[in-house]
């Protein structure tokens, strides 16, 4: 195919023949190396790019990929055409290449129809895409719903094109085929299902695509050892296209779907941050927002907006899905968003360990959540009787004394552990811990037996 852009200070991997485990606790290398494996491929929203990723992921988890066929209609929305592209350059007159796809994939508007042509430097120009603000750097430029054909590359090298007559190639296909995407079920003990969203849809982009698959991959990996109370749907589709799609071919599904995120931009070194579904309070919600602010560092809240990536659909009015979306820095946000530089230098191996940490804490909270019962409820009982009482008055309570006496509160019937986890402050495992010793000494009971 084509050599990647050119990087520094990659990490490398330890063992780079050892076949990818993510399923390792290995402090975020795993899922790197996997980003690293992927990084050459050029995806677009349909396409044989899409294919190779979805078949890697086919190698660490028993997805199924799924083809729709171009000109379906998906509520307002057509499939598209689908796009492959083999080659593209455009040379001087001297037969050089001084733009090459095979330097990276990012140099050709992605869903450029197939072009062979000769021209001067000011109709090329109408046809090259640049950022000034990065004049280093390749953007990311795409046309899927216009037909079009364009090359991008840095800025300083469009301003020095010299007046000559280049020869424009782009050997890609525009035609009918499908939309590819992947998906795989985990079941758990209800049917109720937890969604979990991200999108292949992009070229050599890292943070931004990569990040989410690798972390999403590895959840799945994760989640199919556990013993789980939710049914977990993961997605691995095209942005946009892809979401209202799946959501078009499965709409007497979607009512399943209790809880659900979309994972991008995973992977750069900033803090985390949690975007709100559209209703802004569901249990999804309150779950990352605890997790986040337990976590202890820097975070940040974000309220629902119908913009970003799949969760405006899955937001949409008429589906209103309590889907958020998990990120680091929100896209648009890091000056890399978008160009070459989203590399592989962007993301680390600490940060899609800790992204994976946080979505499996706010998972276990989720599958753990649920409303008890003091079964004591007049005044507080005696805990000493039940062995539950810190022996030695006089010091304030410990973490594990105040989860007790925060569950004997607030379990009402109509509390959640969630509730009181997030009133309390307390962690997630002391709650869980107190939980266990209460119902042991038989003061408290679940609301309804866990399905
Ligand atoms: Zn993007």
């Amino acid at each position: 195919m084509h050599g990647a852009v050119q990087s520094r200070n990659v990490e490398k991997p330890d063992e780079p023949m050892a076949a990818i485990n993510l399923s390792a606790d290995d402090d975020g290398r795993s899922m790197y190396r996997f980003v690293s494996d992927l990084y050459p491929i050029c995806r677009s929203i349909t396409g044989d790019g899409v294919r190779k990723t979805l078949n890697l992921i086919l190698e660490q988890i028993p997805l199924t990929i799924c083809e729709v066929p171009s000109g379906l209609r998906v509520f307002d929305w057509t499939v598209p055409l689908e796009w492959n592209i083999r080659d593209a350059y455009i040379k001087n007159s001297a037969g050089e290449r001084i733009v090459d796809f095979r330097a990276s994939n990012l140099h050709v508007l992605s869903y450029s129809v197939p072009v062979h042509a000769r021209m001067g430097l000011a109709e090329l120009r109408e046809h090259l895409f640049s950022d000034p603000q990065h004049p280093d750097w390749i953007p990311y430029r795409t046309s899927y719903y216009k037909p079009a054909w364009g090359f991008c590359l840095q800025h300083r090298q469009l301003l020095a094109l010299p007046e000559d007559v280049y020869e424009v190639h782009i050997d890609s296909s525009l035609e009918p085929g499908h939309l590819t995407y992947g998906e795989l079920l985990l079941r758990g003990r209800s049917p109720d299902e937890v969604l979990i969203s991200c999108h292949v849809c992009h070229p050599s982009l890292c943070n931004d695509n990569l990040s989410g698959i690798a972390v999403a991959s590895a959840l799945a990996k994760r989640l199919s050892s556990m013993d789980l109370r939710y049914s977990y749907r993961f997605l691995f589709i095209p942005g946009t296209i892809g979401s209202i799609t799946w959501a078009a071919i499965r709409r007497s599904h979607l009512s399943k779907i209790k809880h659900g995120f979309v994972l991008t931009c995973v992977g750069d070194r900033g803090s985390p941050s949690y975007k709100a579904s559209r209703r802004g309070d569901a249990e999804i919600d309150r779950a990352w927002t605890y997790v986040l602010k337990q976590s202890g560092g820097a975070f940040d809240i974000l309220p629902f907006s119908p913009f970003g990536y799949d969760e405006r659909q899955y937001c949409s009015p008429g589906l209103n899905l309590p889907v958020g979306c998990f990120m680091r820095t929100p896209h648009g946000q890091f000056p890399e968003y978008h160009t070459s530089a989203d590399d592989l230098d962007l993301v680390c191996a600490a940060s899609l360990s800790d992204s994976l940490a946080k979505a499996l804490t706010t998972i276990d909270v989720i599958e753990h959540n649920r409303s008890y019962l003091n079964l004591k409820p007049f005044c507080e009982p005696k805990l000493g009787d039940y062995g539950l009482y810190s022996t030695v008055g006089g010091h304030s309570a410990g973490d594990f004394q105040m989860a007790l006496l925060w569950l004997l509160n607030m379990s009402d019937g109509e509390n959640s552990l969630l509730d009181i986890a997030a009133r309390s402050k307390l962690p997630w495992e002391i709650i869980k811990e107190a939980v266990r010793a209460l119902s042991e000494a038989g003061l408290l009971k679940p609301v309804d037996e866990p399905s």
